[in-house]
């Protein structure tokens, strides 16, 4: 079927509450579902990486004089760091059931609680400008949530209800005026629709409307270019571009977070055209600067007419945000489409943007990025400064920011269905605990390395027999995928459709299996001087490069806006230049009338470390015929060379060369530049 049926209501997680729109799929409590195999490993890595010791090196995170920590709101550190940073690592503690992260995160969490004060208002006394800045309670918002879904603290309601009223007090005058907040009052809105479904209090869908209007227009087209809070520099002078109006913002983060605006408030209006123009800002972005593999958009800093080639990239907040709305667009829509795309960017760009022990990130990642130095790289990037190197020291708000990517990711691989049956909706290794059918609690072991395996499977745990439909999502990628049901062949050949269904009364240890084969696919991307990019699966490949790493001190390559706390430890915490050792400048040699055949696929073990991510641990290559291109070199700024400028034609004699999954190459080359006449032999 295409979507989950949404005409009933689950009985036994909380939906949405009339009038608003009914939920398509429904979000389970954080520590739910339990992650396994790499995920599991991820977390792991985090934990001991830098989200579980940022409370170390990062100034704003600092327990002294902490705007957060103080019972007034006073205090120098005081915004969107500790609320960024505490939104992925309470979460991390949920779902390990670590209890010294989930101490740690009640010192801030508590503190938060008993914060309030007599008008409603909550945290550090924060103003933007000359009016009260109400972003960073967002992101504290968040974290609320999941701590009431973890302990069901009523403290929590009570604390959201109180700030909802003071925040219906303020005048539109006060309200959400300053350039961040007033782009992403969308979150504050998912906010108050959550708190609404659980107590049904009228005056929230009144202020739901009111942070609606108070928000930047994320449905407008052809706007007033005064209206367009950005930087609009045109490349080489000349008139900023029609379309370059259709977008009331183009800062990557903003875009990643707020494009979703108008379908959350959908939920409200139940008008299709809002929803719809979720779908195109989506898609403008895309056409305009997102040309290139691995799911995200080439902006850098704010996305600039003329700059389009994949050597721009995106923030790692960029990144998890778009994860984020991507998750909150799957429950609001059902829309398969945005499975998909969580996964394509969980799985490629976003893995590529830390370094494999999660001990430092860098800011902006480039699905074609040869070289990672502390050198500014501006006008080639838009930002000037040290920005790819990997600093665990730098990037102020992806340092922070970056923690909410995999919890988020684990916590929506499964959801319930309205028809109290429940969906595998994102992949990886897992186990849920879930209610369903008359509600018997079951448990649902995933066993897979997929996207690295083909084979998903699945066993039931259940006290009692019980009747309930079982959900497994059908990748838009896949081809005649297959399910089995206890061994036997129950429905193959699946193709173009969102989701299985399979209902039927489950016995303990029963076990289903989802294949969904992979083929190597090719994409044109004729936007970008034709150049070509391969997946597999949901997986995309890059050139695999040789790398050298080159140690650093932290506090000599960082960027000019990070602080970090007295006697931070430089050599427990070192930053890192990536240098290529082997040639990267290759023209991909494909058969056009049978692209596949130009592929070899290397599968090897699973690694012990159950990480994949890298060069030397990655299970699966793919072996593919290439060129060289000689006068694709480095830039004067830098960077890999520009697609647009490169010959096309190539003197060189055709080589094999081994391709990677992206997010285990820090150095790649992931959209390939075409020459003509290629042949494939060495004629
Ligand atoms: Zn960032």
């Amino acid at each position: 079927m295409d979507r989950i049926p949404s005409e009933k209501t689950n009985q036994f997680y909380i939906s949405n509450r009339t009038p608003l729109a009914p939920s398509a799929l429904i979000k389970l409590p954080v520590g739910a579902v339990k992650p396994e195999g790499f995920l599991k490993e991820y977390l792991i890595r985090q934990k001991n990486g830098l989200t579980g010791n940022l409370g170390e090196i990062s100034a704003w995170l600092q327990k002294e004089n902490n705007a957060w920590l103080s019972k007034d709101g006073t205090g120098e550190w005081g915004w969107e760091e500790v609320p960024y940073w505490l939104k992925g690592y309470a979460n991390i503690g949920y779902i390990l059931e670590d209890q010294a992260m989930i101490d740690e995160s009640m010192v801030w969490l508590e503190s938060v609680l008993n914060s309030q004060r007599e008008n409603g208002d909550f945290g550090p006394k924060l103003m933007d400008g000359d009016h009260p800045d109400f972003w960073a309670k967002m992101i504290m918002l968040y974290c609320l949530q999941s701590y009431y879904e973890y302990s069901a603290d009523d403290r929590v309601i009570d604390l959201m209800t109180n700030y909802f009223k003071y925040e219906l007090t303020v005048p539109d005058e006060e309200f959400l005026e300053g350039y961040w907040q007033r782009l992403r009052g969308g979150d504050n809105l998912h906010s108050v629709l959550w708190l609404y479904n659980r107590t049904g209090e009228k005056f929230l869908l009144e202020l739901a409307e009111k942070i609606h209007q108070n928000t930047s227009n994320w449905k407008g087209r052809d706007l007033p270019l005064e209206q367009i809070k950005n930087y609009y520099e045109v490349r080489d002078g000349g008139e900023v571009p029609d379309w370059y109006r259709d977008q009331v913002d183009w800062h990557n983060v903003n875009h990643a977070q707020a494009f979703r605006e108008p379908a959350q408030y959908y939920l409200l209006t139940k008008d299709e055209k809002d929803l719809q123009a979720t779908y195109e800002n989506f898609k403008i972005i895309r056409d305009h600067f997102g040309q290139v593999p691995g799911g995200m958009f080439g902006s850098d800093e704010n996305a600039r007419p003329g700059y389009a080639d994949p050597r721009q990239g995106v923030e790692t907040c960029g990144m998890v945000e778009q994860m984020n709305s991507d998750e909150h667009l799957l429950r609001i829509t059902g829309d398969p489409f945005w499975a998909d795309h969580a996964e394509e960017v969980a799985f490629n760009t976003y893995p590529a943007a830390v370094m494999p022990d999660f001990k430092a990130l860098h800011y902006i990642t480039s699905p074609n990025m040869v070289l990672l130095d502390a050198e500014n790289h501006s006008p080639g990037i838009s930002n000037s400064g040290p920005f790819l190197m990997m600093n665990p020291f730098s990037s102020r708000c992806c340092q922070h920011n970056h923690a909410q990517g995999w919890p988020y990711f684990i916590e929506n691989l499964w959801m319930a269905t309205p028809d109290n049956g429940v969906v595998a909706v994102l992949y990886g290794a897992s186990k849920v605990a879930v209610k369903v059918g008359d509600g018997t609690e079951v448990s649902i072991e995933e066993t897979t390395h997929y996207p690295f395996e083909e084979e998903i499977k699945f066993a039931i745990s259940t006290k009692n027999p019980v009747e309930f439909p079982l959900y497994l999502r059908i990748p838009a990628w896949a081809k005649d995928a297959s399910i089995t049901v206890n061994g036997k062949l129950v429905k193959d050949a699946i193709v173009g459709i969102g989701y299985a269904r399979i209902s039927r009364t489950w016995s303990n240890g029963d076990q289903v299996a989802l294949t969904l084969p992979m083929e190597i696919r090719t994409k044109t991307w004729e936007k970008n001087s034709n150049s070509i990019s391969v997946s597999r699966g949901p997986l995309t490949y890059s050139l695999k490069i040789r790398e050298k790493y080159f140690k650093k001190d932290s506090d000599q390559t960082a960027q000019w806006d990070s602080k970090w706390q007295k006697g931070a430890d430089t050599k427990k915490w070192p930053s890192w230049e990536i240098h290529p050792v082997t040639d990267w400048n290759y023209s991909l040699v494909i058969d056009e009338n049978d692209p596949a055949s130009s592929f070899e696929v290397m599968k090897g073990h699973w690694p012990k470390s159950d990480f994949p991510f890298t060069l030397e641990e990655v299970p699966i290559k793919i072996v593919a015929k290439a060129r060289q291109i000689p006068e694709w070199q480095l830039d004067q700024f830098g960077l890999v060379g520009e697609l647009k400028d490169l010959p096309k034609a190539s003197d060189q004699p055709l080589v094999d060369v081994t391709l990677v999954p992206m997010g285990a190459a820090r150095l790649r080359i992931t959209a390939f530049p075409q020459l003509e006449n290629n042949p494939q032999n060495n004629e």
